[in-house]
């Protein structure tokens, strides 16, 4: 582990004698001398010894070292990383909602029992759906759920011989990990060109042992599935439910909604589309929103309004829900962020977002189209897939590209997915950037283009200006070090 890179440990910043705070004298006074001498210290705990100033630099410094949407542009394709208004953060951080009880009486938590039970209608308007649980823990966690209330639906009409789930073969890795997990057999779809569904390849797949399908839209190449009504009706002939993969929903705000679409069942990721921070395994939140006829099949707890006793109330006794998927209401502080950004924009900001995101999205891809190769032209939604540089006599990779972005102070866009094209280079702008955030980086990507014609070794051997160049990944998968002593070297 290189020093000089990452700074030492706090407690290697220790000195016998320092200090940076001036702990308070004991004022329990004999009290404490009455406690149970097993319950005592034998020795003072071992607390780093700095100086106030060697303290503020130390954890300033340390968290230089990270890289958020808030320190640059992070236009990292399928992920939605957009700038998270910090009214969120206010709202989510306020100690009247952070000191709530899950077990207080409903009476006292009115509040925020409306807030939740708001967010899950406002959800419901956006997708088209009936329904949704704010419970699950993460967009997979949501299709999970989905899937198990899928399951629900298909037991609870006696037909059990349905064992498979229809993914198509450009679906985010959760897609088919989930329908496992869920206990079902992963068929795939294949795509066309375009990256859109093959409807004929799908038509072969299709009988009566199709639990469901899953789908995205726009998928991942960004581009709208044309065919989704023609595929809609096709499961739906089978008796297969249609799953929407919502955890892109950014560009479908406010201008068309899954449930219009033909989907029964669908997740958001609030921690994408809804402004929340994430990333680094943060929390997250990945609501799910079921059609008419579906909604007893969530799962418990739900807050519902209770005519008869004129408040909200959480019940866990519905007879065909599911059993708990979460410990209780899911993660509260993420629903309230959702909420304060639905409320900021209103519906007519929400309807502009996805817009202003498509637009941003065809602006660079048009912009870069002629050094980037553009395997599926025409106009994209949200996002859009290079597959790699035009000219492939260069020798500089996806890689290499996605490095050299990082010396310019950007956060590299996603790369090597889809597995559609050997050197996905897969960008998502967001709409919350300016337009000369967008002028710099695709100045940057042509530059970079240029680069890898004429110096090319520089392009190589990017980074050059982060601590870290090359780490081995393939070392890091296989033998990962996560103890401090491991790092020692
Ligand atoms: C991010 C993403 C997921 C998974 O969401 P998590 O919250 O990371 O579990 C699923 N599908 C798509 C299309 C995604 O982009």
């Amino acid at each position: 582990m290189n020093r000089e890179v990452y700074g030492k440990l706090i407690f290697e910043c220790s000195q016998p004698g320092r200090r940076a705070v001036k702990l308070p004298v004991n004022t329990y006074g004999k009290a404490l001398e009455s406690l149970p001498v097993n319950l005592l210290r034998h020795a003072g705990p071992d607390l780093p010894e700095v100086d106030e100033p060697g303290l503020v630099r130390h954890y300033n410094n340390l968290s230089t070292n990270n890289f958020g949407v808030d320190t640059g542009f992070y236009p990292l394709g399928s992920c939605t990383m957009k700038y998270n208004p910090k009214i969120n953060e206010e709202i989510a951080a306020d100690p009247v909602t952070g000191g709530l009880h899950p077990a207080q009486p409903f009476e006292t938590v009115q509040g925020a029992l409306e807030a939740y039970h708001t967010l899950q209608e406002f959800l419901s308007e956006i997708g088209g759906m009936s329904e949704f649980t704010l419970n699950p823990y993460a967009g997979a966690h949501g299709e999970l759920t989905g899937l198990m209330v899928i399951h629900a639906y298909h037991d609870a009409n006696g037909d059990t011989a349905r064992d498979k789930v229809i993914v198509p073969d450009s679906a985010h890795g959760t897609n088919p990990a989930s329908a496992n997990v869920a206990g079902y057999k992963i068929v795939e779809v294949k795509s066309l060109p375009d990256g859109t569904v093959d409807v004929d390849d799908l038509r072969s797949k299709l009988d009566n042992t199709v639990a469901a399908m899953m789908m995205t839209n726009p998928n991942t190449v960004g581009m709208f599935e044309k065919n989704i009504p023609e595929i809609a009706r096709l499961v739906h002939e089978v008796g297969g439910l249609m799953y929407y993969d919502g955890a892109n929903l950014n560009p479908m705000l406010g201008v068309s909604r899954p449930g219009d679409m033909g989907f029964d069942v669908m997740h958001v990721n609030l921690h994408k589309s809804f402004s929340t921070p994430h990333g680094g395994g943060g929390p997250g939140s990945g609501p799910v929103g079921v059609r008419k006829g579906l909604e007893k099949f969530l799962p418990n707890p739900r807050v519902y309004w209770n005519e008869e006793h004129d408040q909200y109330e959480v019940t866990c006794a519905d007879a065909d829900a599911l059993g708990r998927i979460s410990s209780w209401l899911g993660n509260f502080a993420v629903e309230m962020r959702a909420l304060a950004y639905i409320l900021t924009l209103g519906a007519e900001g929400l309807a502009q977002a996805g817009p202003m995101a498509t637009l941003n999205a065809n602006y660079i891809k048009d912009s870069l189209k002629d050094l980037y190769k553009l395997p599926v032209p025409g106009r994209c939604k949200h996002e859009f897939v290079f597959d790699g540089l035009a000219d492939k006599s260069t020798g500089v990779t996806t890689l290499n590209v996605a490095k050299r972005l990082l010396d310019f102070g950007f956060h590299a866009p996603t790369i090597y997915f889809p597995l559609l094209f050997h050197e996905s280079l897969m960008i998502e702008p967001t709409e919350t950037e300016t337009r000369e955030t967008l002028d710099r980086f695709i100045e940057v990507m042509r530059q970079i283009a240029r680069e890898a014609a004429e110096t090319p070794e520089v392009v190589l051997n990017a980074p050059l200006t982060t601590p870290i160049a090359h780490p081995d990944d393939t070392q890091a998968a296989l033998t990962p070090k996560v103890k401090y002593a491991d790092l020692q070297d």
